[in-house]
């Protein structure tokens, strides 16, 4: 029988970042899948919190069943299916234009919305939401733009991220579309939804009736997994399989040490080298 290790001996909720933790892009990251399930034949509850807003979360279980990891779609949390919930929350069947991909249009239908692609309905438009839409063009924003500036459409994002990791190099994330539209319309968005913000570790806690205290975050990012996961009270593993470096976190707290301006969110708890660590395999 396998057993947590020590350090995680308190562990009843483990919510997992995907890209970077669990994967990276369609490969599986060591012995993800066994660690997972390790995690399930212990009854801990096992969720996902990603920002990715591109894919839906009928997606995700499909994706990670082919990693043989069994899942099911109220697993996922991701910044697409929180910002159809909390829209929804504003209101039900707005009329949205999306600067996105499939994953944040079909959310934001599932919950009743309708989505426009273009702008000849302006003065009709509640919400312009951005996400990462990697066919961004100038008409898009010009469009957004529109709806915001000449309508009524009020400006939200799914999430800030500068970049993400591709294949073989950075790439743009959603925050360059989002800071697009912050520049030719000269507002911020009224929320963010994804992380860093706690909206979604806190819907997982609810949905979960689990305490704080017996929660994990597991991310490979400080100032997306890491950064939620302490504003949200949990406890915070940074895994370093992903984008973030041992060395880069030492560099922190040197900057810290000479007494510059950190926050203090942004440090783990802990930090190990892969998934392997939750687990006495
Ligand atoms: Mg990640």
């Amino acid at each position: 029988m396998v057993e947590l290790n020590d350090t995680f001996k308190d562990l009843k909720l483990a919510i997992f970042d995907l890209d970077g933790v669990i994967y990276r892009g369609n490969e599986l990251i060591g012995r993800a899948d066994e660690i997972i399930q390790g995690l399930k034949n212990l009854s801990i509850e096992v969720k996902y919190n990603s920002n990715n807003s591109t894919i839906t979360r009928d997606m995700y279980v499909e994706k990670l069943n082919k990693m043989n990891i069994s899942a099911k779609i109220s697993d996922f949390y991701t910044s697409a299916s929180i910002t159809a919930q909390r829209i929804t929350d504003f209101g039900e069947n707005a009329n949205i234009f999306i600067i996105g991909e499939i994953g944040l249009k079909k959310e934001l239908e599932k919950k009743g919305h309708t989505v426009f692609d273009d702008s000849s309905r302006f003065r009709e438009i509640d919400y312009v939401i951005v996400g990462l839409d990697r066919n961004f063009n100038y008409q898009k924003l010009a469009d957004a733009q529109r709806c915001i500036l000449d309508g009524k459409a009020k400006f939200y994002a799914t999430n800030e991220d500068s970049t993400l990791p591709g294949k073989e190099r950075i790439l743009p994330g959603a925050g360059t579309m989002v800071n697009a539209l912050k520049t030719c319309t000269s507002t911020e968005p009224i929320e963010i939804f994804g992380k860093p913000q706690k909206a979604g570790i806190l819907s997982i806690l609810k949905d979960t009736g689990i305490d704080k205290e017996d929660t994990y975050f597991f991310g490979d990012r400080l100032n997306t997994d890491i950064l939620a996961g302490n504003r949200a009270g949990i406890k915070t593993v940074l895994v370093l399989t992903g984008v973030t470096t041992k060395d880069q976190v030492q560099k922190l707290q040197e900057r810290k040490k000479d007494s510059e301006d950190v926050d203090m969110n942004l440090f783990p708890d802990y930090i190990i080298d892969s998934l392997s660590n939750i687990l006495k395999i």
